[in-house]
């Protein structure tokens, strides 16, 4: 065993583990990438997470860089739940609901807690938390609270960073700060502070106040975005200061989240769904602007392709919910507002909508009718867990949003794109956010394959960047997207990006290799050799 490993056996009380075997488990997560940790830990506390990021820190003082990578359940389709020095693993003990108060609507929660138990056991209560992922069954709050996660009801609820509150953090050299939006007053008093925190907050209310026509410009006109930094929301123009929108998206590369306060919201079982079919892309386009205004909960989406490839594949998985010939585009539209006369109301206006371009559709209040009928949006899980002959569906290109106006021209692109390398295509995702999803098949065992990805790749965030839109709704940088970040933001903000990161990790030890200062070359050398969910499959993912 290590120096290093042997030194926290001693002085943390949760384990540490050297093997071969254990290594080799969390030297992948969802992505593409490989990357072998020297070792992991599972902390059983605070104080445990403080003494790990202490200890690294003062290696590094020392010229001896042992990074650390907090990671939930790996689910990452961006790699960026791996690294090669400390894996710090949440799930196994510190996965703790610590507060629910269904007054306030709040929960305060440990961030290793799994998802699906913490909406489950909120729904008990009445209450849920809306920017649930479609990895909700296997994936951790603290992932999503890393990633900026989002999902179907993001269209009208926000992202995970709507959603929280504040944060306890552990910074790169072990101190413990709280974050929540200051007065300020409270801003003056943290930046008088002798502490690292004290410095944090002097750096970068310089730099946010110094660039402040540079920061404002950041915003991009889509309506999600995971990728960056958040400067933006960091300081308002009334002079409040918070970091809590900074940790939230930044990938365990400012600091390691210990807890989380969040915002919960009334759950209401009472829902219509309408499952609308349209004979063209440009028809279902042509109404998603008016369907948005009725503040819809979903404005899903699968196309033609996905639903062949299932009927394919999977024919048990569409019997009895949809016949062939398959729309072109079919859209999930579902309304969860308070009271069944307002759902009513905004159903008997879609149908006028959805009369002008179609026909097909059809209106459901019933729980399990309506759950049969999601099993069609949920169905693309099986085409990401597919294997066709040495092919998988890889996560490279999965997760690009536009502005909503592009909506139709982003399809077609995709399309062109799948064409020209002669693949297969499928997509599906949120219609409501121009946020679409799809996973070509391809070998990574082969060259021509490997090639193939990177051509894909710089061809589709391209023509992502070319449309004014993001490189990710959801699913942030990590490995995958990092070397795009500069070109998305340009090379001012980049460097606003690279000076906060140094602000908060000046030795390069929280996560490094993710978000900031990642190359082709990287990824190249990272890039697995095969790839499967086996870690993740047994969980039935959705997507
Ligand atoms: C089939 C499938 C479907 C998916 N669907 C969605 C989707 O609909 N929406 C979406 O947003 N994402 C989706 N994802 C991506 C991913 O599952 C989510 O982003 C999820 O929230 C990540 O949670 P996790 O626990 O697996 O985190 P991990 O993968 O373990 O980690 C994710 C990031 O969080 C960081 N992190 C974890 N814990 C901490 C902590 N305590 N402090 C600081 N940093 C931390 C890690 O370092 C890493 O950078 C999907 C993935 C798969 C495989």
């Amino acid at each position: 065993m290590s120096k290093v490993a042997e030194y926290l056996r001693q002085h943390i009380v949760g384990e540490v583990l050297t093997s071969p075997s254990t290594r080799k488990f969390f030297s992948t997560d969802g992505s593409v990438f490989t990357v072998m940790p020297q070792m992991v830990v599972y902390p059983r506390s605070t104080d445990d997470v403080r003494k790990i990021a202490r200890f690294s820190w003062q290696l590094a003082e020392k010229g001896k860089l042992v990074p650390i990578t907090a990671r939930g359940a790996g689910s990452d389709q961006a790699g960026a739940a791996l690294g090669d020095g400390i894996i710090l693993t949440f799930p196994a003990h510190l996965n703790k609901l610590l507060e629910l108060d269904t007054k306030k609507n709040i929960a305060r929660v440990q961030p290793g807690i799994n998802y699906r138990n913490f909406q489950d056991t909120i729904k008990t209560h009445g209450r849920f938390l809306p920017p649930y992922p479609s990895s909700i069954d296997f994936s951790t709050i603290g992932g999503a609270v890393a990633n900026n996660a989002a999902g179907e009801r993001t269209v009208k609820y926000g992202a995970t960073r709507d959603f929280v509150d504040g944060l306890q953090v552990v910074l790169a050299n072990g101190e413990l700060i709280e974050t929540r939006r200051l007065s300020k007053r409270e801003l003056n008093h943290k930046k008088g502070l002798s502490t690292f925190e004290g410095e944090i907050y002097r750096q970068l209310d310089g730099l946010i106040t110094d660039n402040w026509s540079l920061v404002q410009s950041m915003h991009k006109d889509v309506s999600k975005n995971s990728v960056g930094y958040d400067l933006l929301d960091v300081k308002r123009a009334d002079g409040t200061f918070d970091l809590t929108p900074l940790i939230v998206g930044s990938q365990g590369t400012l600091g390691i989240v210990s807890e989380i306060s969040l915002s919960i919201v009334p759950n209401n079982m009472n829902r219509t769904l309408v499952v609308a079919g349209f004979a063209e892309i440009d028809r279902a386009d042509e109404v998603v602007a008016d369907i948005l205004k009725l503040q819809p909960a979903t404005i899903e989406m699968v196309d033609r392709h996905l639903l062949e490839f299932i009927e394919t594949h999977y024919p048990n998985q569409l019997k009895g919910l949809l016949e062939e010939p398959f729309p072109e585009v079919l859209l999930l539209i579902e309304f969860d507002d308070i009271g069944k006369a307002v759902q009513s109301k905004k159903v008997k206006k879609l149908t006028k909508i959805l009369q002008r371009v179609t026909q097909d559709f059809q209106i459901t209040t019933d729980y399990d009718e309506r759950d049969e009928l999601w099993k069609i949006r949920h169905s693309a899980a099986s085409l990401i867990a597919h294997t066709e002959g040495t092919k998988k569906a890889l996560p490279i290109i999965e997760d690009g949003v536009v502005p909503q106006t592009h909506f139709k021209l982003f399809i077609h692109k995709i399309y062109e794109i799948f064409k020209k390398y002669n693949l297969e295509s499928a997509v599906w995702g949120h219609a409501g956010n121009a946020n679409l999803h799809m996973q070509p098949f391809l070998d990574l065992a082969t060259v021509s394959d490997r090639q193939k990805v990177f051509k894909i790749m710089d061809e589709y965030y391209g023509m992502v960047m070319q449309m004014g839109g993001s490189t990710a709704g959801e699913h942030n940088d990590g490995r995958l997207r990092a070397p795009y970040l500069p070109m998305l933001y340009g090379p001012e903000v980049y460097k606003l990006f690279e000076a906060t990161k140094k602000i908060f990790d000046p030795f390069n030890i929280m996560n490094p290799g993710v978000k900031i200062g990642v190359t082709k070359e990287d990824q190249l050398r990272e890039l697995r050799h095969e790839y499967n969910m086996d870690k993740l499959g047994h969980h039935l993912p959705r997507t």
